[in-house]
């Protein structure tokens, strides 16, 4: 019995995130309470959190919120946003505007909503324990009726991953993009058998579509990854325009003619708006071509004598492709290690974006029977990804593969923001093996990775080819968006026509093409996290558990009460997690149990019938206080009362 109480506290979190829509002020007000309006209640069985705060008591608790207030509960306007009016344009950016990463924007023209990209980021700090994370799509879900496509850019996660969840949500429209997209975007639906199957529509860059009344066309991009596009919107007052990730096909600044030519469709065309990656806007210059690393990685694998390991995105298909074709016109057998990166090098052979001979790929697992010089490795883990192949391999976990002394290690990719330690841990455990390790960071190397987004010359670029009448920045952090904002003033600009928005901003263009705004009112923007099973917009009171249990642990409590006497039946069970060794804290504990007998005793004195809610939220109460008092520590304190 006591046993079930306990896992019925957890199911209970769980369980709420699916269910619990409720209005602000339920969660507002701390927490638990709120989540167990839908639970099926066992007889005077009842439990909740407490956590001693200073400034309130017994259910306020402090602690740093996770997200931002302002898209922390339902906007309060959220259903009073009007009908599109007849002749105007609404752009709502659904997610990557506050961040890089979940990008999704949906444009609604007349009795037709097309969405463009539907991506993810992964859990971070601020969401321990969530999978990942996706745009809301409340605003679709309420409009399934008008929603003609989903439209894909290019085939990286930030952009693909969220696609199975949102289609399911918003009614599974279908899903153009071009082949390579469409193909990683089978392989991720395929992880999710419960879902509807994926109503594909592979594209071609110069085509065009109609969904509903809009008119949709493409042009192609230069990425990291193969089949990126650009989409154009036709409407009455000209083209809207959002060429999704890009950077130039350029060296020296010296745009290359292809890509010219990719772009001289915006020649005569008159644009109505922009909207554009601001991902590498602090960056000067153009950003490197891919085609110096390409240069930079081929001279290594001529030039490195032993065994070279190349840790790198697994996202950047062109460039492991060159590798891959490089290594074998050298002779050399290829060894792939990760499943992201297996994956996404079938894909581009599937699609005959290269063919590599039979036998060049070989397994891991053989990659010592090849002599040094005449093996290179692909691996994951760039980042110091625990579970990665090179973190595996760094700490000797791998079971299929030792990293040998004179191996050279190469990795190829920059050090996303937040990874910084696990990168220097990595290279630590590399270097004690006697490895060679170069980075894009080492002096005098050769270039061994390049970003896949545009720096301000290429932004500025764009800006001048397509000559947007109005722009709205995309894909980045809020000071990001900022800075292309004046970036495109630089540029000639009036402020008046830009707009920086927040996710969920509802933007609308007039009905003449004059005047673009941003209402007041917001769509939903919460991030919705995908835990297990559970997809939710307001998984709040669960994360921030999270985050206090790992600060400062939980302290549960288990009463047993007689229902006749009002007195314990016995002393209290105490069970600590995170919080304090119990064996070490046995004068502690006992100083509890006496404070759990007196507050229980004291409370039921003249109590009849035996009210238990009053008497756990006196318990919480109480030993929160005790016990920050004893430890200057918030433990989540969680009072079961049982009556007998
Ligand atoms: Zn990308
Ligand atoms: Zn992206």
């Amino acid at each position: 019995m006591r046993k079930k109480t306990r896992l019925s506290f957890s199911s209970v979190s769980i369980e709420a995130k699916k269910e619990n829509k409720a209005p602000a002020s339920s969660y507002n007000s701390g927490h638990s309470n709120g989540e167990y309006k839908n639970q099926e209640r066992k007889k005077l069985t009842k439990s909740s959190t407490y956590q001693y705060s200073k400034f309130g008591k017994g259910q306020n608790r402090r602690g740093s919120r996770p997200f931002n207030s302002k898209s922390q509960f339902k906007n309060p306007n959220e259903n009073k946003i009007p009908k599109l009016e007849e002749g105007k344009i609404r752009i709502i950016p659904l997610g990557g505007v506050e961040e890089i990463g979940k990008n999704m924007t949906a444009i609604e023209i007349g009795n037709d909503i097309i969405v463009i990209d539907a991506g993810m980021y992964f859990s971070n700090e601020d969401t321990p324990g969530v999978d990942y994370v996706i745009p809301n799509t409340t605003y679709l879900e309420e409009h399934k009726d008008k929603i003609r496509a989903l439209f894909i850019t290019h085939g990286h996660l930030d952009h693909i991953g969220g696609v199975p969840i949102v289609l399911s949500r918003i009614g599974n429209p279908p899903v153009y993009s071009r082949n390579i997209s469409v193909l990683l975007m089978k392989k991720r639906q395929a992880e999710f058998p419960h879902l509807p199957p994926l109503k594909a529509i592979v594209v071609e860059k110069d085509e065009t579509v109609m969904c509903g009344k809009i008119k949709v066309k493409f042009f192609g991009v230069t990425h990291t990854i193969p089949d990126s596009m650009g989409i154009i919107i036709e409407t009455n007052n000209g083209w809207i325009v959002t060429p999704g990730d890009y950077k130039l096909d350029q060296v020296d600044g010296i745009v290359s003619e292809e890509e010219k030519k990719e772009y001289s469709i915006f020649d005569k065309a008159k644009v109505l708006l922009l909207m554009t990656d601001s991902t590498n806007i602090e960056n000067e210059g153009f950003s490197l071509p891919e085609i110096k690393v390409h240069q930079g990685l081929e001279n290594l694998i001529k030039k490195v004598s032993g065994r070279i390991i190349i840790a790198a995105f697994s996202s950047s298909i062109t460039r492991l492709a060159y590798i891959i074709k490089i290594a074998e016109s050298l002779g050399k057998k290829i060894a792939i290690d990760g499943r992201s990166m297996k994956t996404n090098i079938d894909v581009a052979i599937e699609a005959n974006f290269f063919k590599p001979q039979k036998g060049t790929i070989v397994p891991i697992e053989e990659a010592n029977n090849y002599p040094p010089n005449k093996m290179v490795i692909l691996m994951t883990g760039a980042q110091g990804e625990e579970f990665a192949a090179l973190s595996r391999a760094a700490n000797k976990s791998h079971k299929k593969f030792a990293i040998k002394k004179g191996d050279t290690i190469i990795l190829s990719a920059s050090i996303v923001p937040g990874n910084e330690r696990a990168v220097q841990k990595i290279k630590d455990n590399l270097s004690r093996q006697g490895v060679k390790i170069i980075s894009f960071r080492t002096p005098g190397e050769d270039f061994v990775h390049a970003t896949g987004h545009g720096n301000k010359e290429d932004i500025k670029w764009l800006h001048r080819k397509t000559h947007p009448k109005f722009f709205i920045p995309i894909h980045g952090n809020h000071f990001m968006l900022e800075l292309h904002k004046e970036l495109a003033m630089e540029l000639g600009m009036s402020e008046e026509n830009i707009v920086v928005p927040d996710n969920g901003s509802i933007i609308e263009i007039s009905q003449d093409g004059q005047k673009i705004v941003m209402r007041k009112e917001k769509a939903p923007s919460a991030p919705m996290m995908v835990d297990g099973l559970a997809v939710s917009d307001i998984q709040d009171v669960v994360i921030r558990d999270r985050q206090m249990l790992a600060q400062d642990g939980m302290f549960v409590i288990i009463a047993l009460i007689d229902q006749n006497t009002g007195k314990l039946k016995k002393s209290p069970d105490l069970i600590s997690r995170g919080f304090v060794y119990l064996k070490e804290n046995q004068e502690l504990l006992r100083q509890v149990r006496i404070i759990i007998k007196k507050s229980v005793e004291d409370s039921t004195l003249k109590m009849n019938p035996i009210d238990f809610d009053h008497i756990k939220n006196n318990l919480g109460e109480i030993v929160s206080k005790f016990l920050f008092q004893k430890t200057a520590k918030r433990p989540l304190v969680i009072p079961v009362v049982l009556s007998v």
